[in-house]
């Protein structure tokens, strides 16, 4: 490849992984001075545009340039006052202003339909925009899915290509396929991305015969750069639906597209897959998620508490983390309810809380750290007295300063903390609970309710304050 293509080829890879700004600023005027014994020199119009180049973006250069030329191995930058003065090398304006003129490239729109997000980046309908790369959190157990997934969505169609990701139920197959797809759609928006589960390739399969449609229907996979097919152990029986997805998938990697698969089981320990495909997934890369260890657990349930803006004691999420040995999903199921019976109870999960609902899903398990029907029936707090005194002694404060007059912070909010526990772990009416805090009026004592409340939405300290005094009531 003459030197002038073999720039506009790599000006053409990297165009759409870099801010357009950027794009046109450095590469304005460049190109290739020549290629010898495993080097480019790259001519630059200005040693800004040679430090430039060098350290941001010599990585994606050189990457650009193998797809190419797999000989040369490093990158020079060489500053060239005559690129500079006669305007001489690639004019990027020019490239990017012809390209305004077209529109997007969305080849066909039942593939992908696209649109443009609030800070201009592409999200696709078909895919769950909250599955990012960058909210799946990685520990040791999932590193190396990770991993592949990022180097999948930086080069579509390079060297992890088939990419296979296999797993158990629940532990983030589906998270990391589509995240690979909005990851890509945002990197490459020119990109055709195709998502869909085995099944629906397989209802899509049959509707075709049907209609008599084969012809169209393998036409619009033709179109498509990166094809993503998640579960597909649903084509466990040999039948023509399999027979189609290895066409496909053949005709796309023999075209160097680039294919995600997952499934509940690795290639080698498929019963009723054609051995061609078994062999050719071996080509990519084959990559097992597990369940995450603890610390990865609980890292994880960090995350989704972000997430829902949910403020939750850390030792409950531990406990959770604890006792939730299946699946990532499961851990997420309880730690929602909790948040929902949060909302709806306006109360904070407490041990005991969490305990419960880990129970009601899945009864036969033991709960570790916890005993519900032991912690019950010990020290269950009947009145508001007692539960004045579990406050004042938290504390370290009298039940005389609960009740009384002092306006202080240490002992306002104690005072509150009080009053909302016996609202609503006894459930007393505003007016009684008034009573036995000096004859207070009931309107202190729903705002003390309500401002304790709005605390725990913000206060993580008060949060755990809060549950320690809960287990003190038995609760
Ligand atoms: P699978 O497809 O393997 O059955 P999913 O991808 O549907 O599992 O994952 C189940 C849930 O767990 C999803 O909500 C996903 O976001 C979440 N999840 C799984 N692994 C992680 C992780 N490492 N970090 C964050 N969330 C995760
Ligand atoms: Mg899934």
């Amino acid at each position: 490849m003459a030197h002038k293509d073999l720039w506009l080829t790599v000006l053409e890879r990297i165009k759409p992984t870099i801010m357009r700004a950027h794009f046109l600023t450095w590469f304005q005027n460049t190109s290739i001075l020549s290629v010898k014994d495993g080097v480019c020199n790259v001519g630059v119009p200005t040693p800004y545009a040679s430090q430039w180049l060098e350290s941001k973006y010599n990585i994606k250069i050189l990457q650009a340039i193998q797809e190419n030329d797999a000989t040369v191995k490093t990158v020079t930058y060489e500053i060239c006052q005559r690129l500079a003065d006669q305007h001489e090398g690639v004019d990027v304006k020019a490239i990017c202003a012809s390209e305004d003129k077209k529109v997007r490239k969305v080849k066909n729109v039942n593939e992908v339909k696209v649109s443009f997000g609030p800070q201009g980046h592409v999200s696709s309908q078909m895919l769950n925009h909250k599955y990012r790369l960058n909210n799946f959190v990685v520990g040791r157990d999932n590193r190396l899915p990770h991993a592949a997934s990022l180097a999948v969505t930086n080069m579509p169609g390079g060297i992890y290509n088939p990419l296979y990701v296999y797993g158990g139920v629940g532990l983030g197959k589906t998270h990391l396929l589509q995240a690979i797809g909005n990851g890509v759609l945002n990197q490459y928006p020119d990109k055709v991305v195709k998502y869909l589960t085995a099944e629906r390739f397989v209802s899509e399969v049959v509707e075709a015969i049907g209609k008599r449609h084969m012809a169209k229907f393998k036409d619009q996979y033709r179109k498509v750069d990166v094809f993503l097919i998640d579960d597909i152990q649903f084509f466990a029986r040999k039948d023509s639906s399999q027979q189609e997805f290895f066409h496909t998938f053949n005709e796309l990697y023999d075209s160097n597209k680039q294919t995600v698969l997952t499934s509940d089981r690795a290639p080698s320990d498929w019963d009723g897959l054609d051995e061609r495909l078994v062999s050719r997934f071996g080509m990519g890369m084959v990559v097992e998620l597990l369940f995450p260890d603890f610390e990865t657990r609980l890292a994880i349930l960090q995350q989704k508490c972000q997430e829902y803006r949910a403020i939750i004691d850390p030792e409950v999420l531990m406990f959770i983390a604890n006792n939730v040995h299946h699946s990532v999903r499961e851990l997420e199921g309880v730690l929602r309810q909790s948040i929902a019976e949060t909302e709806l109870s306006d109360r904070v999960p407490t041990i005991k809380s969490v305990a419960e609902i880990i129970k009601r899903m899945n009864k036969a398990q033991e709960i570790i750290g916890y005993d519900v029907e032991d912690k019950r029936t010990k020290t269950l707090v009947k009145n508001s007295l007692e539960v004045m005194d579990i406050v004042a002694e938290f504390y370290n404060l009298t039940v005389d300063d609960l009740v009384g007059a002092d306006r202080h912070k240490e002992i306002m909010v104690p005072r509150q903390v009080c009053m909302y526990l016996i609202k609503n772990e006894l459930g007393q009416l505003y007016e009684k609970i008034g009573g036995g805090f000096g004859g207070r009026n009931h309107t202190t004592v729903m705002h003390a309710c309500n401002k304790t409340a709005d605390r725990l939405k913000k206060d993580i300290k008060l949060v755990r304050d809060i549950n320690a005094i809960k287990r003190e009531m038995g609760l």
